[in-house]
């Protein structure tokens, strides 16, 4: 009798696990190598499920194809159960693009069109998603929280929060698996944030409100928090139990890298190696992700 190989759990089984447990999966988004190897790091310390993110633009620069394949080798290699996002993906073109490269998950956003617009391009996008690989788990979202991972000034005109209404309407409408409302978060950092002298307002009451709507009146039932740099760390592990089943990370890991290149390169002025000089920005990263994956899992 042979002894089988060990399988990793699927994307689904992960975010059914984190859901029964009233715990966040982390979902961290990458442009380059550096940050996907401090991530990584960072969740192999805690031995933590992982979520990696590249929205369209990162997966152009990295190639969309090439994602699928270093973190699929990663899965492979470690035994480790990492899975990739096609994050916020605004056309039906590159969600067939993802779906056809092999993503785990992919997050179809017509958030900032009227809701009757998203509604309808939503329910096309799941169609032909589920037609091309029907195990991929699919993301919609309502609510403008604007479209940039960038330090800010000011919040930008326009952010909006949620009904439970909305949300249940969304979801018996276009069958998506995952649902992300908005609920006081927004992507993006302000540089009062960045000071450390502000935090975002996150409505936990919100949360809970659409959560239990949506799980006793439509078939979805796991939701995701966008835009959660900036957010002061109690509401991240309040926002894990009323009912955010991942939560997303990416302009802290930016600032994190920049700050880092920035160290590596006045550490070693005359150093031109790449990887001698990014070890500060891999540590730097590796550190958030440490930091906010214990908050998601209430481990502080
Ligand atoms: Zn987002």
């Amino acid at each position: 009798m042979s002894i089988p190989a060990p399988t990793t759990p699927t994307l689904r089984d992960i975010l059914a696990d984190a859901d029964a447990r009233h715990v966040s999966v982390g979902h961290f988004n990458i442009s380059e190598l550096a940050a996907l190897n401090g991530i990584f790091a960072g969740a192999r310390a805690l031995d933590l499920p992982l979520l990696i993110g590249v929205s369209e633009g990162e997966r152009e620069f990295i190639g969309v194809r090439t994602a699928v394949a270093i973190v699929k080798s990663m899965r492979e290699e470690y035994a480790y159960p990492i899975f990739l996002n096609a994050d916020h993906t605004h056309s039906l073109e590159k969600a067939v693009e993802a779906a056809k490269a092999g993503f785990d998950e992919i997050i179809f956003d017509n958030s900032s069109l009227p809701m009757e617009e998203n509604i309808k391009n939503t329910k096309e996008a799941v169609a032909a998603i589920r037609a091309i690989d029907p195990s991929i788990v699919i993301e919609g979202e309502i609510g403008y929280i604007d479209m940039n991972s960038e330090v800010m000034d000011a919040a930008p005109e326009g952010i909006a929060r949620s009904s439970p209404e909305d949300a249940v309407r969304f979801c018996a409408e276009t069958g998506v698996d995952v649902l992300a409302p908005a609920v006081g978060n927004m992507h993006g950092l302000l540089r009062t944030m960045v000071a450390g002298i502000a935090h975002k307002e996150i409505d936990i009451a919100r949360i809970g409100a659409i959560k239990a709507a949506i799980v006793a009146q439509t078939g979805t039932k796991w939701m995701t928090l966008h835009g959660g740099s900036g957010t002061e760390d109690k509401l991240f592990t309040d926002a894990a139990r009323a009912g955010m089943t991942i939560i997303h990370v990416s302009s802290e890991l930016r600032l994190a890298w920049r700050r880092g290149v920035e160290q590596g390169l006045k550490e070693k002025p005359e150093e031109i190696a790449p990887y001698k000089i990014l070890p500060p920005a891999v540590e730097g990263i590796e550190k958030i992700v440490t930091d906010r994956l214990k908050l998601f899992n209430g481990m502080q």
